[in-house]
């Protein structure tokens, strides 16, 4: 279905962006990865994509946190592929702690990677999907871009401004065969999940075997992780014909957590 297409995918060596890339390669896109790892590791996973999938999979080390890097990524992409049709902003961290005692550098990192970079590759990229005449630009937010919990401050500031942006962007490329939207998952295992597993005992005082239960799953009514297979196969709905008309959209996936 997306044979001839080209995608870029931010944060794609790993987690929910891995299974993007993956299931837009599956479809018959090119991708360029990008994220971070050891070097011998992505090659293995870029090699093994390519001849997987039969497509054109490239890998960008550009730090979403600097728009030098991230201008020069997508450059790279449309000189490389050819074009950037689908660009998938999904590169996000997370920390956990009280707002008054949440350390500067981390606010500034995380606003840098979980939302100012879905700007700048969006400036960057929309001249050429309007040459085109044809783009899809999906924005990994979460549910977090809607609802708020407690101790991430700028994890939720961010993505409330990615799923306003998202909504500005949709308007501006409304008539241009372009869409924008973001995917509001729920908890998804991966390793960011993982990694806040201690800060979130430390906390909400308890210990971390509790962490999962009591604070992770809690909000989500399922009771059960999202799994990263289901945003993947949003991420292609998207690019298909059945898109064309969700624009501007915020697309809950969490269980029914932002049903409560
Ligand atoms: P992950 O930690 O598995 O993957 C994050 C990816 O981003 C990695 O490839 C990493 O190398 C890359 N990355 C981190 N900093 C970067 C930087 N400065 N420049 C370039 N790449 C960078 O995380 P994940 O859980 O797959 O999260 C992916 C996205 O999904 C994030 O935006 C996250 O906020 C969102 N999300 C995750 C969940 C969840 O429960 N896991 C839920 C909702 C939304």
């Amino acid at each position: 279905m997306l044979k001839g297409r080209n995608a870029v995918i931010t944060g794609s060596t790993s987690g929910i962006g891995l299974g993007i890339a993956r299931a837009l390669a599956r479809e018959g896109a090119s991708v360029m990865l990008n994220g971070f790892g050891d070097a011998a590791e992505i090659e293995k996973l870029r090699a093994g994509m390519a001849s997987e999938f039969g497509v054109k999979v490239l890998h960008s080390p550009a730090d979403m946190t600097r728009p030098a890097e991230i201008r020069a990524m997508i450059a790279r992409a449309a000189k490389e592929l050819g074009s950037v049709d689908i660009l998938v902003n999904n590169a996000g961290i997370q920390f956990v702690s009280p707002v008054a005692e949440f350390p500067e550098d981390k606010w500034d990192q995380i606003i840098a990677v979980n939302m100012s970079s879905n700007f700048h590759t969006v400036k960057a990229a929309l001249p050429l999907m309007r040459a085109n005449g044809w783009g899809r630009i999906i924005n990994i937010s979460s549910a977090h871009g809607l609802v708020a919990s407690p101790f991430k401050s700028a994890y939720v500031a961010a993505k409330h401004g990615v799923n306003g942006m998202t909504k500005t962007i949709a308007l501006e490329v409304a008539r241009e065969n372009i869409t924008c939207n973001a995917i509001c998952p729920g908890y998804v295992r991966t390793p960011l999940v993982d990694k806040q597993v201690d800060d979130q005992a430390r906390v909400h005082g308890i210990p971390p075997e509790r962490v999962i239960t009591e604070v992770i799953l809690k909000p989500q009514p399922t009771q059960r992780f999202v799994e990263i297979d289901e945003v993947a196969g949003i991420a292609v709905f998207l690019c298909s014909p059945a898109g064309m008309s969700i624009n501007g959209a915020a697309l809950s996936m969490d269980g029914g957590w932002t049903a409560t």
